[in-house]
C-alpha cells in the first residue's frame, strides 16, 4: 500500500493493529527519530534498547529483557539497509503475543536468509525520501499478509472511508459517499509520486545492484583500515546499502573515549567538506534528543552503544550514478587521513 512516507507507514500500522494509549513498544535508540514518533503519536510509551555497534542495529539479546505486560509491539529497524536478525525477534513475538513492525524505510532490496526485508513482521515500512534508494519526493509503502491489517490500513491511510474511491467509482451508485467507521488520517500517496515510484521500480535490479558494486569498492580500499569499521558483510544478510555507515575508531571506544572521538571524527568531517567530500553521522541516537532525553529523563550512557554510534559514526557518498573517479576521489581522501 502507497503511503505519504515512511513515517505514515509505521503510523497507520501501528494505529491499524489496535497499538494506542498507554502500550509500549521497544525501538532501537539508534534510529531515525520517526520510529519513535510514531508511538508517542499514538499515546504508547517508547520502550528504548540499545543497538550493537557492529551492526548498528538492535540488540538482539537485549529485547527480552525490555517486556512488561504493556508492551504491545517491536520496531525492528534495517538501519541503512543491513537487515536486523529476525529469527529471534519474530520467536519472542510469538512468545508474548506482540506486533512486529519492521521499519524498512533503509531496506530497499536488503535480504535476510534470502528472504526481502519487511516480509517478516506483522508489517514491513518502506520510505521513499530523497536519501533512499528509490524515491517519489516523499513517499512511502506499507507491505503485510495480512489482508485484514491491509484493508484496515488502506481505510486508516483514506479519513477511515469504508470504501476507497475506486470501489466507490467502481460501484453501482458512485454518485452516494462512502460511510465513515473510523477516524482516519489522509495518508495516501499521490498517482504523480506513484507514476515516478513504478518507473524507479522497473529499474530495481539495477539500483540495488549498483549501490552494492559501490560499496564492495569501499569494502576493497578500506580493508585494512583498523580505525574505520565498514559494514559488515555476514552470511544470510544481503546489505542494501541506503547508505555506507562506518564506524569511526581511531582508538577504543568506551564512555571516556566517545567524547574525544567525535572530536577528532568531527574536524576530521570539517576537513573531508572543504576537500569536496560531504560525510554524515550516520544517524543520530533518538535518546539523547531534547524531547526524549527530557520527557522519559534518560541519560546519554543508559544505551552507551547508540550514545557512540551517534558520536563516531560516518557516511560516505554512496549514490546510484556515482562515477568511478569521484568514488575514487572519495577513496583517496579517506585513505589520506592522519590523526
Ligand atoms: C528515512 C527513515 C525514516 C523516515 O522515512 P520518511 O519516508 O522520511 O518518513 C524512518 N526510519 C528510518 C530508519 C529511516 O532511515
Amino acid at each position: 500500500m502507497a503511503v505519504t512516507s515512511c513515517t505514515s507507514a509505521l503510523h497507520l500500522s501501528l494505529a491499524a493493529s489496535g497499538f494506542g494509549e498507554g502500550d509500549e513498544a521497544i525501538v532501537p535508540a539508534f534510529t531515525w527519530i520517526s520510529t519513535a514518533n510514531v508511538v508517542e503519536h499514538l499515546g504508547g510509551k517508547v520502550v528504548f534498547c540499545d543497538i550493537d555497534l557492529g551492526t548498528f542495529n538492535i540488540d538482539v539479546t537485549q529485547i527480552e529483557s525490555k517486556i512488561t505486560e504493556r508492551t504491545k509491539a517491536i520496531l525492528p529497524v534495517h538501519l541503512f539497509g543491513l537487515p536486523v536478525d529476525m529469527d529471534p525477534i519474530l520467536d519472542l513475538a510469538l512468545q508474548y503475543n506482540l506486533i512486529v513492525v519492521e521499519d524498512a524505510a533503509c531496506g530497499f532490496g536488503s535480504k535476510y536468509k534470502g528472504k526481502h526485508v519487511g516480509t517478516f513482521g506483522d508489517t514491513g515500512c518502506f520510505s521513499f525520501h530523497p536519501r533512499k534508494a528509490i524515491t517519489t519526493g516523499e513517499g512511502g509503502m506499507v507491505t503485510t499478509n495480512d489482508s485484514k491489517l491491509a484493508d484496515k490500513i488502506c481505510r486508516l491511510r483514506d479519513h477511515g472511508a469504508a470504501m476507497s474511491d475506486l470501489q466507490r467509482h467502481l460501484g453501482a451508485r458512485p454518485y452516494l459517499l462512502s460511510d465513515h467507521p473510523d477516524a482516519g488520517y489522509n495518508q495516501r500517496m499521490t498517482d504523480l509520486q506513484g507514476s515516478l515510484g513504478s518507473a524507479q521500480m522497473d529499474r530495481a535490479d539495477d539500483i540495488v545492484f549498483e549501490r552494492s558494486r559501490i560499496a564492495e569498492k569501499y569494502d576493497n580500499a578500506f580493508a585494512n583500515l583498523d580505525w574505520l569499521k565498514t559494514p559488515p558483510n555476514k552470511v544470510g544478510y544481503a546489505h542494501g546499502y541506503q547508505s555506507y555507515a562506518c564506524l569511526f575508531e581511531p582508538e577504543v571506544i568506551n564512555e571516556n573515549s566517545v567524547s574525544r572521538i567525535n572530536g577528532i571524527r568531527n574536524s576530521w568531517m570539517d576537513k573531508l567538506q572543504k576537500d569536496g567530500v560531504s560525510t554524515r553521522p550516520a544517524t543520530h541516537a533518538v535518546h539523547m534528543l531534547s524531547y526524549y532525553k527530557d520527557k522519559y529523563g534518560i541519560k546519554p550512557t543508559d544505551f552507551p552503544n547508540s550514545y557512540a554510534a551517534d558520536h563516531c559514526s560516518l557516511s560516505l557518498p554512496l549514490f546510484h550514478g556515482m562515477k568511478e573517479d569521484e568514488q575514487d576521489f572519495v577513496i583517496d581522501k579517506v585513505l589520506k587521513f592522519q590523526l
